[in-house]
């Protein structure tokens, strides 16, 4: 569970209620103090909340896609002046990625390796890839 100590929803588990109400991304430096970003900042943080519960559970793919489209929606507010904003959305989904690739790469290549996830790891491989290079 140790690897797990950098996810920010962690303390939240096992606390639907909570969860369901929990922001990820709380509070952005935006120049319009956050009134050009809402409605993509509020579907980013339904995507990572879906992504931690699907993390949860240990449906991986699911978890990813999740990520997936919440990246998606970022590039929606780039070009805009939230495109700081963007960038600082960008910056904590690539966080949660490392988190289910760390995870993944630890299950994948231990003494009790799980084969199962070896697909799930390549498929997280070539995501947080595709994220660092558009960051
Ligand atoms: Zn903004």
């Amino acid at each position: 569970m140790k690897d797990m100590k950098g996810w920010i929803f962690s303390r939240l588990k096992g606390n639907r209620e909570l969860r369901d109400k929990y922001e990820p991304i709380q509070f952005v430096s935006c120049p319009f103090n956050g009134s050009k970003c809402q409605k993509e900042r509020a579907i980013i943080n339904k995507r990572l909340a879906n992504s931690f519960q699907f993390f949860s559970d240990r449906q991986y793919d699911d978890s990813i896609d999740e990520l997936r489209y919440a990246f998606q929606e970022t590039t929606d507010i780039s070009g805009s002046p939230c495109t700081q904003c963007a960038q600082l959305f960008r910056t904590r989904i690539t966080q949660s990625m490392e988190q289910i690739h760390g995870e993944l790469q630890h299950m994948t290549t231990g003494f009790f390796r799980w084969d199962q996830y070896k697909p799930s790891y390549e498929f997280a491989d070539n995501v947080i890839s595709d994220f660092k290079q558009r960051i």
